[in-house]
C-alpha cells in the first residue's frame, strides 16, 4: 500500500496520542485430546495486531468466488448475490467446527455446506474487537481436504480501519471497489483472513453489461486479479471470469466494478517473456489523470525489467493497473496482486512502489501484520533505488544513501517517529505509520550499507526465490540476511526493527591493505611492511569499527614486529580497533614482519576484512596481499669433508655435517680427477688403482622448497698404498747342514701377492740366495740361516716377514770316503803312486805314506807318489789318503799294504 504523504503526517500526529494496545489474545487452549479427537478450530491466526482475524486449524488452497452485483436504486444500495467456495485442508486435528472471517454488514448468509452437506453456522461478532466470525459446524467433523460453500447476499459494507481509512467493499460513483489491506476482504467474501494463508482463486463477477450513473450510461467492466479468461454475456449481464493461478493472500484480492476504459497490451520484457496487460482506468478520470496513467503504463517494461534485475523473474502471469475514482478515505494505492490499485491517478514513484510489491508483499507475503514493514520498506526504498540506479537515464542525481541518511537525520531522536518499531507495532491504527514506510526504507538502505551491495542484492533476490509464493516474516529475513552476508545481524535488526528509539545510522568505511616489500625478490630476513587504511565513506563518524588482518599465511613464514597502538594480535589474527574517524576522515596503521631465515619459495598472504558492519574493501583496491619469497638455495651448505684415511683398502666417507636439516644428498666421487662411475653413495672404498691419487667428493643437497646446492670437498692427500692383510711368518724346512737343501715355506698370502725370498746368514743377506730353496755352503757352517719373504702387490706396501733362524748349520757329510790303492812295484828305487779311488767332488786329497807302519815324515811321505828307499826293504808300504773339504767332516782312507819291499 502507498499512502500519500499528507495522510502519513496525520497518522504521525495521532501517534502522539496515548495508545491503547490491543492485548494479544492467547490461542484457545488446544483440547488435550487424542489426536483423532475433533477440535474446534481456533478463531485466530495469532496475529497480535488483529487477534480476532484469521483462523486456525485449516489452510485454504483455493477460493472460488461467484459474485453477482446489481445496482440498487442508488449505487449505494447495490447488492450482491454471492457464493464463495473454499477448498481447504485441516492442519492438525479434525475440526468439529471452524471459523471464517466474514464482516457481513448488510449481507445475509443463506446457506453453508461442507463437502456438499448442509452445515450449521453462526455469527460470532464483536465489532469493537474487530471480530467477525462465521462459525461453521459441519454435519460431521472434517479431516484433510474439505470444501465449504457459503451462499450469501445483500448489501456489502466497507471496513473502516483504525486509522480512519476505508477498505473492503466501497461504493463508488460508478459501481464498487473492493480493496482489502489489511483485513477488508472479509467484507466481500468469507475467508481465512490472514496473509499467512495464501490460496489460488477463480473470481467470477457477474455485472450489468452497462452501468448508468449520474454521468450517464456506459460500458461496465469488472477488474480483478490474475488473468481474464472470459467474458460471458447473458442477456444484459456479463460475467467477467478471472483466474489467479499464483498463491495470493486475501488482503491482495481486488474486485472493482465500474465504467472503465479497458486497456490491453502485451509487454515483452528483456527476459523475452511477454506479459499481457489488462488495465482499467475510470472512464470519468480527467484527461490529465488518464494521461498520467498512460505515461506509467508505458513504463511497464522498463520498470519490470529493472525490478527483475534485482528481484528475479516477475512472479505473476499478467500485469495491469486499476485506476478508480474512489472515496477520499481510500487515499492510498494498493498492490492488489497483478493489478495494483491507484486512486485517481498514478505517479512514477508509486508505480514503481506497487510493482515492487508484486514481489515484496505479494510473492512473499507477510505472515503477520508486524511483518508489513519488510514489504512497505522495500517498496518505498525501491523507487529511490530505481531512479538512482535502474532507470535509464537515471532520474535522480542524489544517492540512495544520501536520500535515506537525510531522511533519517531529519527526524530528531526524540521524535515520536521512532517510538513505534517496525516489527513491534501494538496498535493497528499505527500500522501505516512512519515506521512502516520511512524507517523501513531507511532500514533497507542501512542494511545495504551494512552488508554491501553484493550481499544485499543477493539477499533481496534470494528472498524472492527461496520463499516464492509463501509468507515470511522478520525471523526468516534475519536468518537469510545472515546466511547470505555471513554477518551477525541480530543487533542490527534489534536496532532497526525492534527497538522503540532512533536506530543508529550505519558507519561505513572502505578498507585497503597495502604491502611494501624490499626491492627485488623477497628473501629471508627481508622486511614486509603492511599498511591498513580505513576511510570513512559514510555520513557518520566511525566510532566502533573493527577490522582484522588474517596473518595465518604470513606468520607461518615471518615474524611480526612491534605493533603500534590499536593493533593487537591474537593467534594469527591482527585486530585493528579503528580510532574515531570523522566523516571524510581516514586512519592508517602499519606493522612489519620479517621473513624467517628458513623460508624459501613461499608466499605471504594477508587479508584485511571488516569485523563490524559497513566496512568493505575499497572499490578498485585490494584487501589481500601476497608477497612471494623466492626459492632459496639450501642453506647452510658448507663444503663437505672427507673422513677416513686415504689409503688403499680403506673407506672414505663424505661428511655433510652442518647442512640444513632435512636435506637429502646425492654424491659423486673423483679419484685423480676422474669420476668414479659407480660411486654414488656417501662412502668410497679405495682400491689399488687409487693409490697415489687424490680424492674429492661432490655432494648435491636437495630440500623440498629450496634450490639444489652442489659443493665439492677439498682433495685428500694422495691415497697411500695399502697394507697386505695376510702376511704369515715363513718357516724353513730341511736340516741345517752344509750341502743339504733348505726350503722356505711362505704360507698363504693375500691373493695376487707376489713373493720373493732372501736367505740370511746370521741375519745378513746371503748374496744370490733369493730362491725358495737354499743349500747351505761351507761358509754357512756353524752359522744360523733364515729366510725373509717379501710379499708385493700393486697398490700395497711390500711386506717382509722373516722366518726364525735355523740351528747352527752342521758340517756336511762327505758321501764317499777315499779307498786308495798303491800302484807300482814295491821295490827299492821304485816309485809308488797313490790311487785315491772314489771321493766327493770338490775335496782336497792329502797323502801320507807309511812304511812298516811308520809314517814317513816330511814332504817325502806326503806326496801322491812315494820313492821307495832301501830303508823300506822288507817292509810293507801303506798310503793313507785324507779327503778334506771346507765345511765338511774330513775323511780318510787306507790303502791295502803292499807286498814287502824288495
Ligand atoms: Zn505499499
Amino acid at each position: 500500500m502507498t499512502k500519500p504523504r499528507p495522510r502519513s503526517t496525520r497518522i504521525s500526529a495521532r501517534l502522539l496520542t496515548p495508545l491503547v494496545a490491543i492485548a494479544a489474545v492467547a490461542l484457545p487452549a488446544a483440547a488435550p485430546a487424542h489426536a483423532e479427537d475433533p477440535v474446534a478450530g481456533a478463531q485466530t491466526s495469532g496475529d497480535s495486531l488483529f487477534p480476532h482475524v484469521g483462523n486456525g486449524g485449516y489452510d485454504v488452497q483455493h477460493y472460488d468466488l461467484d459474485i453477482a452485483w446489481t445496482p440498487g436504486a442508488t449505487l449505494a444500495l447495490s447488492t450482491i448475490a454471492a457464493t464463495t467456495s473454499i477448498e481447504a485442508s485441516t492442519t492438525g486435528a479434525p475440526l468439529s467446527s471452524f471459523s471464517l472471517d466474514f464482516e457481513r454488514g448488510g449481507l445475509a448468509v443463506s446457506s453453508v455446506t461442507v463437502n456438499g452437506v448442509p452445515a450449521a453456522f453462526a455469527h460470532d461478532e464483536v465489532p469493537a474487537d474487530i471480530k467477525h466470525k462465521l462459525v461453521v459446524t459441519p454435519a460431521t467433523p472434517v479431516s484433510g481436504a474439505f470444501t465449504t460453500v457459503v451462499t450469501y447476499s445483500g448489501i456489502p459494507t466497507r471496513h473502516t480501519d483504525a486509522d480512519g481509512s476505508y477498505e473492503g467493499w466501497n461504493v463508488t460513483a460508478d459501481g464498487a471497489t473492493f480493496v482489502n489491506q489489511p483485513i477488508g476482504s472479509m467484507t466481500g467474501f468469507p475467508n481465512n483472513n490472514t496473509p499467512a494463508d495464501k490460496a489460488t482463486y477463480t473470481i467470477d463477477v457477474d455485472i450489468p453489461t452497462t452501468i448508468t450513473n449520474a454521468a450517464g450510461t456506459g460500458a461496465a467492466a469488472a477488474a480483478s486479479n490474475g488473468e481474464l479468461v472470459g467474458k460471458d454475456v447473458a442477456g444484459d449481464r456479463t460475467t467477467w471470469r478471472w483466474v489467479q493461478q499464483e498463491p495470493m493472500a486475501s488482503e491482495l484480492a481486488i474486485i472493482s466494478i465500474g465504467k472503465y476504459d479497458v486497456l490491453e497490451s502485451d509487454v515483452t520484457l528483456a527476459s523475452g517473456r511477454t506479459l499481457h496487460e489488462w488495465s482499467f482506468v475510470d472512464s470519468a478520470s480527467s484527461a490529465a489523470n488518464k494521461n498520467s496513467v498512460g505515461v506509467q503504463r508505458a513504463r511497464f517494461k522498463s520498470v519490470i525489467d529493472g525490478l527483475e534485475s534485482r528481484f528475479g523473474p516477475y512472479p505473476g502471469n499478467s500485469i495491469g493497473v486499476v485506476v478508480d475514482l474512489v472515496p477520499s478515505a481510500i487515499s492510498y494505492a494498493l498492490e492488489t496482486q497483478d493489478r495494483s490499485f491507484f486512486p485517481t491517478s498514478i505517479n512514477a514513484g508509486t508505480f514503481v512502489h506497487e510493482l515492487a510489491h508484486q514481489w515484496y508483499g505479494n510473492n512473499v507475503a507477510p505472515t503477520v501484520w508486524n511483518d508489513l514493514y519488510i514489504n512497505e520498506g522495500m517498496a518505498t526504498w525501491m523507487p529511490t533505488h530505481f531512479a538512482n540506479q535502474l532507470a535509464e537515464p537515471a532520474t535522480s542525481g542524489a544517492s540512495t544513501e544520501y536520500t535515506y541518511f537525510t531522511s533519517w537525520s531529519a527526524s530528531a531522536p526524540e521524535s515520536a517517529n521512532w517510538l513505534t518499531p517496525p516489527a513491534g507495532i501494538t496498535d493497528a491504527a499505527g500500522l501505516y505509520g512512519y515506521q512502516t514506510y520511512t524507517r523501513s526504507a531507511q532500514f533497507w538502505e542501512a542494511l545495504r550499507l551494512s552488508i554491501g551491495d553484493a550481499d544485499f542484492f543477493a539477499l533481496i533476490r534470494e528472498w524472492q526465490v527461496r520463499h516464492a509464493g509463501q509468507s515470511r516474516g522478520t525471523a526468516a529475513l534475519l536468518a537469510l540476511a545472515e546466511e547470505v552476508s555471513g554477518a551477525e545481524l541480530d543487533a542490527f535488526f534489534q536496532d532497526w526493527v525492534r527497538d522503540a528509539d532512533k536506530p543508529a545510522w550505519p558507519q561505513r568505511y572502505d578498507l585497503v591493505l597495502g604491502q611494501d616489500t624490499a626491492d627485488g625478490a623477497l628473501e629471508p630476513g627481508d622486511t614486509v611492511t603492511y599498511t591498513v587504511t580505513a576511510a570513512n565513506r559514510g555520513y557518520v563518524p566511525l566510532t566502533s569499527s573493527v577490522a582484522e588482518v588474517d596473518l595465518s599465511d604470513v606468520l607461518d613464514d615471518a615474524t611480526l614486529g612491534a605493533l603500534p597502538d590499536g593493533l593487537t594480535l591474537a593467534g594469527d589474527t591482527l585486530t585493528w580497533a579503528l580510532p574515531t574517524t570523522p566523516r571524510h576522515g581516514s586512519r592508517t596503521a602499519s606493522f612489519d614482519v620479517v621473513v624467517d631465515g628458513d623460508v624459501s619459495a613461499a608466499s605471504l598472504r594477508a587479508s584485511l576484512s571488516s569485523q563490524t558492519l559497513g566496512g568493505f574493501c575499497a572499490p578498485g583496491a585490494s584487501c589481500t596481499t601476497r608477497a612471494d619469497v623466492a626459492e632459496q638455495a639450501v642453506a647452510p651448505a658448507p663444503l663437505p669433508t672427507i673422513t677416513g684415511t686415504p689409503k688403499v683398502g680403506a673407506e672414505l666417507t663424505a661428511d655433510t655435517t652442518g647442512w640444513a636439516p632435512g636435506t637429502t644428498f646425492a654424491f659423486g666421487w673423483t679419484v685423480g680427477g676422474e669420476d668414479v662411475v659407480d660411486a654414488t653413495g656417501p662412502t668410497l672404498l679405495l682400491g689399488p688403482d687409487d693409490a697415489g691419487k687424490v680424492v674429492r667428493v661432490t655432494v648435491a643437497g636437495s630440500k623440498a622448497g629450496y634450490g639444489d646446492v652442489t659443493r665439492t670437498s677439498a682433495a685428500t692427500a694422495a691415497v697411500a698404498a695399502g697394507d697386505l692383510t695376510t702376511t704369515p711368518t715363513p718357516t724353513v724346512t730341511g736340516t741345517a747342514r752344509v750341502g743339504v737343501p733348505l726350503t722356505a715355506v711362505a704360507g698363504t698370502w693375500d691373493d695376487g701377492v707376489t713373493l720373493a725370498y732372501r736367505w740370511t746368514r746370521d741375519g745378513a743377506p746371503i748374496t744370490g740366495a733369493t730362491a725358495a730353496t737354499y743349500t747351505a755352503v761351507a761358509a754357512d757352517a756353524g752359522r744360523r740361516l733364515g729366510v725373509v719373504v717379501t710379499g708385493t702387490k700393486p697398490g700395497f706396501a711390500p711386506t717382509e716377514v722373516a722366518s726364525a733362524d735355523t740351528a747352527p748349520v752342521a758340517l756336511g757329510q762327505q758321501v764317499r770316503r777315499p779307498t786308495p790303492t798303491v800302484a807300482g812295484r814295491a821295490a827299492v828305487g821304485r816309485t809308488l803312486r797313490a790311487v785315491p779311488g772314489a771321493r766327493d767332488a770338490g775335496v782336497t786329497l792329502t797323502y801320507r805314506w807309511f812304511v812298516g807302519g811308520k809314517a814317513v815324515a816330511g814332504a817325502r811321505g806326503a806326496g801322491r807318489t812315494f820313492a821307495v828307499t832301501r830303508a823300506a826293504r822288507g817292509k810293507r808300504v801303506v798310503v793313507v789318503v785324507t779327503a778334506t773339504r771346507p765345511g765338511y767332516v774330513t775323511v780318510t782312507g787306507r790303502s791295502p799294504r803292499t807286498a814287502k819291499v824288495v
